[in-house]
């Protein structure tokens, strides 16, 4: 299976009620060969009208810790631990994160990223695939929100361009 075709599998995916309430389903952005690897909760309203994540406020923050940080977006591999969005953006369920993770699994084993940075709690529940190094950090929301979370979230990447 390729990328495509996962991709397409999951703008057709049913599996749980989320896809009712979207717009469009939001599988992740970036080449076919990786380092890196961002993953977050769940695509927010911006992302579900452009079909693809992190584009929105919380988006424009990453891409400018990116930078920062000299790391090229236009590099690694961006999704979430949903695919589709979440009424209200509220967390997504744990049922809902059971039927979909599989996804992200899936995308892990196929990209092969050295590092998977897994930003905020709900998707610090991704399984970890062997092999690969996982990085817990804050979401990119909250980091914008609240000082001390954009401490850690700053700290965080400015340690990870070392590490790829
Ligand atoms: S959120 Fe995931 S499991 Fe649920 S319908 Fe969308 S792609 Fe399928």
């Amino acid at each position: 299976m390729t990328l495509d075709d996962l991709n397409e599998q999951i703008r057709k995916c049913r599996k749980c009620r989320l896809w009712q309430c979207a717009k469009n389903a939001v599988p992740g952005e970036g080449p076919d060969t990786i380092r890196l690897m961002l993953v977050g909760q769940n695509p927010g309203g911006e992302e579900d009208k452009a079909g693809r994540p992190f584009v929105g406020r919380s988006g424009k923050f990453l891409n400018a810790v990116l930078a920062k940080n000299d790391i090229d977006r236009e590099e690694l591999f961006v999704t979430n631990i949903v695919k589709h969005v979440t009424p209200k953006n509220r967390n997504p369920s744990p049922d809902e994160i059971s039927a979909c993770v599989p996804y992200l699994i899936s995308q892990v084993k196929m990209l092969k990223p050295k590092i998977v940075v897994l930003m905020g709690a709900v998707a610090w529940q991704a399984p970890r695939v062997k092999g690969v190094e996982y990085i817990e950090t804050v979401h990119p929301s909250a980091a914008m929100r609240f000082t001390k979370m954009r401490k850690r979230f700053e700290e965080d990447f400015a340690t990870l361009k070392k590490r790829l």
